[in-house]
């Protein structure tokens, strides 16, 4: 019988362990548009990164919202706000995860391809599921999930992660970028993998 106890015990200490790490407990997702205002991100050939990112953010809100999740943006529309501002509207918000979309720029214009920043190992784990789902989704580079201090992802309490959705320094990216469909392409592909780390 002790034995058999034992063996229960452990049994239920494992299943709930495993529980918890199964699902991500979070309803709000926190939507950081990078840049604004006078700030205008990469930018070629009239093209500003500024608004891209808030035109795919607000896709993603979209998207979020018709699967039930509660969205917050940080800027919903071309204003200026500072980092620290960011990361402080991410932390008033419990059971959130904070993801922050860019596009990219290189000296180099051959330079193409997607990658998704982390700074803590949750924001790793939501990272790797948005990196995915983009490359599943979106014909692009495999630039892969790397970790980076950055501000945003450092000074966030929640899970935390910034894709660079594409180049605007890339002639034939910035031109994709520039079509509606491919930011719709984009910010489903992130949705999905948003809500496959919710469910994992
Ligand atoms: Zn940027």
């Amino acid at each position: 019988m002790i034995e058999a106890h034992k063996l229960l015990l452990t049994l239920t200490v494992a299943v709930l362990g495993m529980g918890s790490a199964a699902a991500a407990d979070f309803t709000t997702v926190v939507i950081d548009a990078g840049h604004g205002g006078h700030d205008l991100g990469a930018a070629e050939s009239k093209v500003y990164e500024k608004h891209i990112n808030l035109d795919v953010c607000r896709r993603l809100e979209r998207t979020l919202r018709e699967n039930g999740l509660k969205v917050v943006m940080v800027r919903s529309k071309d204003n200026f706000v500072t980092l620290s501002e960011r990361a402080s509207i991410a932390n008033k918000y419990r059971k959130s995860i904070f993801v922050s979309i860019h596009f990219n720029h290189s000296w180099k214009n051959t330079v193409s391809g997607i990658e998704t920043y982390y700074y803590g190992s949750q924001g790793g784990k939501l990272a790797r599921y948005v990196q995915d789902d983009l490359i599943e989704g979106v014909e692009a580079v495999d630039r892969g999930v790397k970790k980076a201090s950055f501000a945003v992802l450092r000074r966030t309490h929640a899970p935390a992660c910034l894709v660079e959705g594409g180049f605007v320094s890339n002639a034939i990216e910035r031109d994709a970028m520039m079509e509606g469909k491919r930011r719709q392409i984009i910010a489903d592909s992130i949705a999905k993998g948003i809500l496959n780390y919710k469910n994992r």
